[in-house]
């Protein structure tokens, strides 16, 4: 009777060892949510120590990121400063917005996320094939300049009411940023967070290796292609690329980039292709790449060289060739 009991003890514990091992090792495994979100697409994939899936959490957060910061949500933050309404910051933006201010500062006003009006002048202007006229961007000029606003108890104060703010080249970076916190919060430790390419590694791959990810090509393809460049083997950074192959306007024969500078109203026309760039938060590598779209070859790597906590990789084309060109930091990233 009582071995009975024993037999009974003992196949109860092997059925509780069978139970658990298929637990302990869907534990062990990575996860991947993906989706779409600020007008693009994010793939995450984590480890979490105890396999639980956090899409709901990490959608939720995207969403309330938008509440503050994205141009296209009527009721946000920053598209209540462009109507001119009343209203109190949030801390998302007040961390957006010191961030501008010091990415424009370390750019000599490259980056500027006042350069909104330049952006819907020209925009609307390729659209409707009516270039704005000279004297037009002269005078939106007068009103823009990060140096023309300020942030003072979370309030956004402005010398000219037609000043307005585009977060466009910063906000998707500072978003990884922010589902990577809500990953390291969560216990994990190895993860991948990409929105519409831009990304924070850490930790290791599910092949227990630094994370690979790829410098896409430029190409003249609005459509995303997976042509890549250079492969990178990088962890615990983030990374950003700007290009201007892939948002583009023709016209008369001529191929006009989407990115503005500011200091002088114009769509930057140079051959810088691409500008990629690794630092210790994406929303400074987003900004900074945008920046060295504007600066151009020389100034970009000048900015890399001269600040040992960035580090950049540019395509050019020269004549009819592809060229490339990085920082001395930068080789350490380059898979051979
Ligand atoms: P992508 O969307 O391909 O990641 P960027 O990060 O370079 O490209 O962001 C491009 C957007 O940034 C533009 O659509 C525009 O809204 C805004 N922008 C353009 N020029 C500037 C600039 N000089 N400084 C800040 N934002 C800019
Ligand atoms: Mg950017």
């Amino acid at each position: 009777m009582k071995s009975r009991k024993y037999i009974a003890l003992i196949l109860a514990l092997i059925a509780l060892v069978f139970f658990l091992i298929p637990t302990k090792k869907s534990a062990k495994s990575y996860i991947t949510n993906d989706g779409k979100i600020h007008g693009t697409y994010y793939h995450v994939t984590y480890l979490h120590p105890d396999g639980v899936d956090l899409k709901d959490e990490i959608e939720a957060e995207m969403r309330c990121f938008e509440k503050s910061l994205s141009v296209f949500d009527t009721a946000s933050i920053i598209s209540k400063i462009n109507r001119n309404e009343v209203v109190i910051t949030d801390s998302l933006f007040d961390v957006m917005y010191n961030e501008a201010f010091a990415v424009s500062e370390l750019s000599g006003g490259a980056f500027d996320i006042t350069v909104a009006p330049l952006v819907n002048v020209w925009g609307f202007g390729f659209r409707s094939s009516q270039f704005p006229s000279d004297e037009q961007i002269d005078s939106i000029l007068s009103f823009v300049g990060y140096q023309k606003i300020t942030l003072s108890n979370h309030i956004v104060y402005k010398d000219d009411a037609r000043t307005m703010l585009d977060a466009g080249a910063i906000a998707k970076g500072f978003s990884v940023d922010i589902i990577a916190q809500l990953l390291s919060r969560n216990g994990c430790s190895d993860f991948l967070v990409e929105i519409g390419g831009e990304l924070v590694c850490k930790g290791k791959n599910p092949k227990g290796l630094s994370w690979s990810v790829g410098i896409s090509k430029p190409e003249d393809n609005p459509l995303p292609t997976n042509d890549v460049q250079q492969v990178l083997q990088i962890t615990d950074m983030a990374m950003a690329t700007s290009g201007n192959y892939r948002q583009f306007y023709y016209r008369d024969g001529k191929k006009y980039s989407h990115t503005i500078d500011p200091r002088t109203g114009y769509p930057v026309d140079h051959n810088l292709l691409s500008a990629t760039i690794v630092a210790r938060s994406c929303m400074r590598a987003d900004a900074l790449a945008t920046a060295c779209m504007v600066l151009g070859v020389k100034d970009a790597l000048n900015l890399c060289e001269n600040d040992t906590s960035i580090d950049g990789y540019f395509i050019y084309s020269d004549g009819d060739s592809l060229k490339t060109i990085f920082s001395s930091g930068f080789e350490q990233y380059l898979k051979k």
